[in-house]
């Protein structure tokens, strides 16, 4: 069996990133996919002639991180089309106005403060990790319009459940890209390539470097010795019985990039390995009630439904009944391979409270309540052709990004014990959102394990 110079576990958004960064740069690497898919939470799947999502919806990518790692290994990530209005729900009259409306009177505030933000080094937005994003703003401006542009996007970005509770470092290290790189408040686009397109270029990539990519193969266990990483036990397989217990094969390598979130990453490293505050950290994060959880439904109508343009993104703090913020949007009118040809596919949801996550009653109420208030909020989904209930708890959105639970509250990519382990994935330490944020993950500890920069990534943004 040969040694690789690193194993590489899971096969998303950050270990697809780190495996296939190191292949081009020359290095030997095995990834390995529990999954038959590729993708991880963004993997995307056919269901009746509609595809559907785990996770990913739009990619917030301004260009400086995901669309890099493609450029860095000779491929490209399309930038689809999106809308730039935002429609938002007043719960309070109950009806639909623009976010424009809300800042329309305070341009002059609003470019204050994205000034202020522009002079803010990146180091500096580490010093606002316990603190939340309002009070950063009012040291700026007192415009509630300015702050409710700010919100609102954080409400869309699935950030927090509570709009009065949003990390002020993790949110302004977003929308300093995104105005420093697109000259917008917020940036996202749908893959070009479609989300499983998307995943199997950066395969492409890795297997053309000659890396040695297994799907469907769950590690067992990360292989430590006296404090030092050997590689990863794999199981047999196929199993004959199934309760065939530690009939492993062993992959060598000394270094091992693990991607499992903090939800999942002790069943493969025992945490008798790290050290004991070390995995207490990653335990605080991996609490229910810390989940970015949510109830989401994709609705096909035979009618595109929409405020003012078929691709915008809509948003709400609360449904008419539910306390449940949440988005909306067409995903037909991004990609119109995406349902067959008469439907259009729209896909929702109300983020929820983790701690409730495990309350199948409370959640079914919930349920029913949500799609009541969906079609009042929408007439236009009163009638339906298809639907599809999901709820978003295990596999979790990711970790909340509320103040205390970001950035150096969150454990460090390289524990200091045992040597030649590292975690990548945005639910250890990291900036930005979703798939991206875990594609920059991976590039900060593919760097560091090189011991250089890559040059395609430039100088600007690193943990
Ligand atoms: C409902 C929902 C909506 C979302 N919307 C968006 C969005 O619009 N935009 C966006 O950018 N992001 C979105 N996200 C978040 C995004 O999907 C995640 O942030 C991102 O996919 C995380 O990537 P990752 O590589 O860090 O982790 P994961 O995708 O969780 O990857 C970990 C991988 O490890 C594999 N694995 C687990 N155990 C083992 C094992 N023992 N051996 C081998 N492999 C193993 C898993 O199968 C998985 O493939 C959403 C997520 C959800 C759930």
């Amino acid at each position: 069996m040969p040694k690789y110079d690193v194993v590489v576990i899971g096969a998303g958004a950050a270990g697809l990133t780190a495996a296939s960064l190191l292949a081009v740069e020359g290095k030997s690497v095995c990834l390995l996919e529990r999954s038959p898919h590729l993708g991880g939470r963004g993997m995307a799947v056919p269901d009746e002639g509609f595809t559907v999502n785990v996770g990913g919806h739009l990619i917030e990518d301004p260009g400086s991180g995901l669309t890099k790692v493609f450029e860095h290994v000779g491929k490209t990530l399309q930038h689809g089309e999106v809308s730039a209005e935002m429609p938002v729900w007043d719960h309070e009259k109950g009806r639909w106005g623009s976010i424009r409306d809300r800042y329309s009177g305070s341009k002059g505030e609003l470019k204050k403060v994205i000034t202020a933000l522009l002079n803010t080094e990146w180091d500096e937005l580490d010093r606002w990790d316990d603190r939340p994003l309002r009070q950063w703003l009012h040291q700026h401006t007192d415009d509630q319009g300015v702050v409710d542009l700010f919100e609102f996007i954080t409400v869309l970005e699935c950030m927090t459940d509570h709009w009065w509770d949003h990390s002020a470092s993790d949110n302004l290290f977003v929308r300093k890209m995104h105005f420093a790189e697109r000259g917008t408040a917020a940036y996202s686009c749908w893959p070009g390539q479609g989300w499983d397109g998307m995943w199997a270029d950066l395969a492409d990539a890795f297997t053309a470097a000659g890396g040695d990519l297994r799907l469907g193969t769950p590690v067992e266990r990360v292989v430590i010795e006296d404090g030092v990483t050997k590689g990863v036990a794999i199981a047999r397989q196929p199993r004959v019985l199934p309760n065939e217990f530690f009939e492993e094969e062993i992959l060598e390598a000394d270094h091992v990039i693990c991607t499992l979130p903090v939800w999942h990453v002790l069943d493969v490293v025992d945490e008798s390995d790290l050290p004991d505050w070390y995995a207490e950290q990653i335990k605080f994060l991996a609490q229910d009630k810390f989940r970015i959880a949510w109830i989401g439904l994709y609705l096909a109508t035979e009618e595109p439904v929409h405020q003012i343009d078929p691709r915008e993104l809509s948003t709400w703090l609360r449904t008419p009944n539910t306390e449940l913020s949440g988005f909306m949007f067409n995903q037909t009118a991004m990609d119109p391979t995406c349902s067959p040809e008469g439907t259009q596919l729209h896909v929702m949801g109300g983020i929820f409270p983790g701690e409730k996550g495990r309350d199948r009653a409370w959640l079914r109420r919930q349920t029913e309540q949500f799609e009541a208030d969906v079609a009042e909020m929408w007439p236009g989904f009163a009638t339906t052709v298809w639907r599809r209930r999901h709820l978003v708890f295990e596999p979790s959105f990711g970790v909340i990004q509320k103040p205390g639970l970001v950035g150096m509250y969150r454990p460090h990519w390289k524990p200091p014990l045992p040597e030649g382990l590292w975690f990548a994935g945005e639910t250890f330490r990291s900036r930005g959102i979703g798939t991206d944020r875990a594609a920059r993950a991976a590039v900060t500890v593919v760097e560091e394990y090189l011991g250089r920069r890559l040059a395609t990534f430039g100088d600007g943004w690193r943990y």
